[in-house]
This record gives C-alpha cells, sequence and structure tokens, in this order.
C-alpha cells in the first residue's frame, strides 16, 4: 500500500490521477489533496477517498472548505505556505499536477522528502531544472515524467547508456491551429484555442498547445530529463497523437511508446513503477486508426519553437524568463486583453528586455521569475495603450 499526496487534485491531471487510485484501493491510499480554490471539488474528493488532509492556496476558500468537511476526520489548512507544507508531509507518492510556476516550491517541498515525485507541472523544470534536478540528487528522490512525451521517453531510453542514444524524437500533435496561416491565427478566440483536436487539458496547457509553447517547454523539460545534446531532441508533428515519442539508437533501432491520448496512461505508468496497473483503456486499434502522419513543424507561423530552442541553448536565466512571460501573456490572451499572436511577441520582448545572470539558487529562480513577470505586464500594458495614458493623465 502506498500513500499519495496530489497537488493540484482538482485540475485535469489531479482528476485523472484520483480516477486511477480510486480505482486500485488496494494498491493507494491518499494522504492529502490540494487545489487552488475549488471547494466543491476538492471536499468531494477528500471524503470520497477518506484523504487525511485538503488544503486551498487561496486562504479566502478556507472558511468553505471548512464548512464542506465539517463532521468529518479530514484535516483542513489553506494559504500557499500550506500548499507547501503538506507537499512536505507523509505521502510515498506526490504527483506535482499544480499549473504553472507556482508549482516550484511545493515540487521542492516534496523532493525534499526523498520519495517519488511524478512531474507533470512541467513549468517548474523549465525555470529551474538545474535547481530541481541537485535537489533530487542531494535527497535521493525519485522523479517519474508523466508529461505524455516525456513517459514515452522515459519507458524508451536506455539510462544505463545514454551515450548510445543518438536522438530523441518528440512528437506534437500540431495544436488545433495546424494548418492554420498566420493571418487566421491573429483572430483566434480563447474558445478556439482551448478546444484540442485530440487532448482534454486545463485552459493554460491547452493555449500553449495551441501556439506550440507546450512543445517548447516540453522540449528544455525533455533537455532536463535525459542527457542527450540539445541538438538531438527533435520536434516531429504528428497529428494522430498516438505515438507519444521516440528514442533512436546508435545501431538505428528507434523505440516508440503508443498509446490512446489519455493521460491516465502515463500517470498509470509513473504511479505502478516499476510495475505496471490496469487501466479502463480500450486496447489500441491500429486498424482503426489506418494510418500515422509526420510533417516538420513551421517555425515562421509557430515562433514559440525558434525562441524555446534558443532560450534552452542560452540557458542561464533565459528559460525562467520565456516562462514567466508566457505566464502571463497566455493569462491576458485568456482575459481576452491580448490576441493569440501577441503571445509570442510579449514573450520575445520580455526576453530582449531583461537579461540577468544566471540563477543558481531557488531564491534566484523566484527572484528572475517575479521580475519578468513584471516586465511582462508592462508590455501588456504598453500594447493595450496604458502606459501612453498614464504618462499623459
Ligand atoms: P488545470 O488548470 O486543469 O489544473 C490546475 C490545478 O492546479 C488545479 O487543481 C488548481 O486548483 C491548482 N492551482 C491553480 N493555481 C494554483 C495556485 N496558485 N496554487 C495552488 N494550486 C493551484 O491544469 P492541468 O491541465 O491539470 O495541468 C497541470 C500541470 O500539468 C501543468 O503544468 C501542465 O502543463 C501539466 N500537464 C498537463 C497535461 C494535461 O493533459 N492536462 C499534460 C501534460 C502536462
Ligand atoms: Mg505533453
Amino acid at each position: 500500500m502506498k500513500s499519495i499526496t496530489i497537488l493540484g487534485a482538482t485540475g485535469s491531471i489531479g482528476t485523472s490521477t484520483l480516477d486511477l487510485v480510486e480505482r486500485a484501493p488496494d494498491r493507494f491510499e491518499v494522504f492529502a489533496l490540494t487545489a487552488n480554490c475549488d471547494v466543491a471539488r476538492l471536499a468531494a474528493a477528500a471524503i470520497r477517498t477518506r484523504a487525511k488532509l485538503a488544503v486551498v492556496a487561496d486562504e479566502r476558500c478556507l472558511d468553505d472548505l471548512r464548512a464542506a468537511l465539517s463532521g468529518t476526520n479530514i484535516g483542513c489548512a489553506g494559504g500557499r505556505a500550506a500548499v507547501i507544507e503538506a507537499a512536505s508531509l507523509g505521502a510515498d507518492i506526490t504527483m506535482a499536477a499544480i499549473v504553472g510556476c507556482t508549482g516550484l516550491e511545493p515540487t521542492m517541498a516534496a523532493i525534499a522528502r526523498g520519495k517519488t515525485v511524478i512531474i507533470a507541472n512541467k513549468e517548474p523544470l523549465v525555470s529551474a531544472g538545474d535547481v530541481v534536478l541537485a535537489a533530487a540528487k542531494a535527497s535521493g528522490a525519485t522523479l517519474l515524467p508523466a508529461d505524455s512525451e516525456h513517459n514515452a521517453i522515459f519507458q524508451c531510453f536506455d539510462a544505463s547508456r545514454p551515450e548510445r542514444v543518438r536522438r530523441i524524437i518528440l512528437t506534437c500533435s500540431g495544436g488545433p491551429f495546424r494548418q492554420r496561416s498566420t493571418e487566421e491565427m491573429r483572430a483566434m478566440t480563447p474558445e478556439q484555442a482551448v478546444a484540442h483536436p485530440n487532448w482534454s487539458m486545463g485552459a493554460k496547457i491547452s493555449v500553449d498547445s495551441a501556439t506550440l509553447f507546450n512543445k517548447g517547454l516540453e522540449l528544455i523539460e525533455a533537455a532536463r530529463l535525459f542527457p542527450v545534446p540539445h541538438d538531438a531532441i527533435e520536434i516531429v508533428i504528428h497529428p494522430q497523437s498516438v505515438i507519444h515519442s521516440l528514442v533512436e539508437y546508435v545501431d538505428g533501432s528507434t523505440l516508440a511508446q503508443l498509446g490512446p491520448p489519455d493521460m491516465r496512461v502515463p500517470i498509470a505508468s509513473c504511479l505502478a513503477w516499476p510495475d505496471r496497473m490496469a487501466t479502463p483503456m480500450a486496447p489500441l486499434d491500429l486498424v482503426a486508426i489506418g494510418r500515422l502522419d509526420f510533417e516538420a513543424p513551421d517555425p515562421l507561423r509557430f515562433p514559440a519553437i525558434r525562441l524555446t530552442r534558443d532560450a534552452l541553448n542560452a540557458g542561464g536565466a533565459r528559460p525562467a524568463i520565456l516562462n514567466a512571460a508566457n505566464e502571463i501573456a497566455v493569462a491576458a490572451f485568456l482575459d481576452k486583453r491580448i490576441g493569440f499572436l501577441e503571445i509570442a511577441a510579449i514573450v520575445e520582448d520580455t526576453l530582449s528586455a531583461y537579461d540577468p545572470a544566471a540563477p543558481g539558487t531557488l531564491g534566484d529562480v523566484l527572484a528572475v521569475d517575479t521580475e519578468a513577470r513584471s516586465i511582462a505586464r508592462r508590455q501588456i500594458a504598453v500594447r493595450n495603450g496604458a502606459f501612453l495614458k498614464d504618462t499623459v493623465a
């Protein structure tokens, strides 16, 4: 029996994780569940799974959580520090499924315990890769990648002979705008951007899938997790999302992992690792799928590919700045304060405006993240004319 804590239990990944955990009551017991403020979902999941602890990051939601859990013996807490503390207690397995770099400190708290941490939350690895990996090395924690591509690579990658790997091929669905022209993309709305053809996901990663920043963040994530030269990681568009990534060896053998586009497959692989567990997935029907297509990504229509590759190669603070600016720009797009094409423009502007020294510690990364966010917000204000109005007034 393994105890599990789910950080971000009410989100898309959190819900998929709960589904698997609840199907295997003989294997897993729930220790803590956390969410930002979705009290109804969090309390229902905590009651169903008999969790020991439920935590909301937004302190204003704590009274509602207390009310929802009254009469149970489930502990409750609220506030950012309480989420970080929950991550540092008790569980054998922690699922890191908060969205964005705000998941960095809770993930670090879980890593410090030296147990198993399943990484769905990719932004901390992008912004603070060295810091996260050094912490895992120091504590002896096992990091397992739940992102479908990285889980595919993990399953195919012979970690005992990384020098025998010639290439990693990251597959990419191409997102909802794969066949749209730049002019068409200019007018795309948040509703159109979050309508992914293959995967059902949270709003932020859905927008990232439309800009291809998701694949760019995943390029950096892959470079953090697997010891190969950066230019040995390639991105290939594969619209059916059946092959989740591939590893090519020096002898010309290429191994791939295939499966339905359902995050419960890679999550189950992490939950049971190094064992396997059953999932409710239908068997892969290759005849029904019929064909698998591949194409090269278009760097002109999707500047995220170039921006992320440059940030990875330059290293230092660049990935953290790129990630922070993207988070702010995506939020502004979802809020209808900027257009779709402006997301990449704001990331690029922020990268041009800010070039600090390489962050060496967690505190340094958090400082770069905070400053890059405020610069990105200023870029958005300038684009919206606020700066002009402010200076005139
Ligand atoms: P989501 O928006 O559906 O869920 C996010 C979760 O984080 C929710 O439980 C929310 O309450 C919590 N949260 C939000 N803000 C918070 C805050 N400030 N403090 C604490 N908790 C907060 O997101 P998702 O799609 O489940 O994605 C989660 C992470 O997993 C992301 O980093 C994403 O890139 C990654 N990921 C998701 C998928 C997918 O299919 N959804 C696939 C691969 C990787
Ligand atoms: Mg992915």
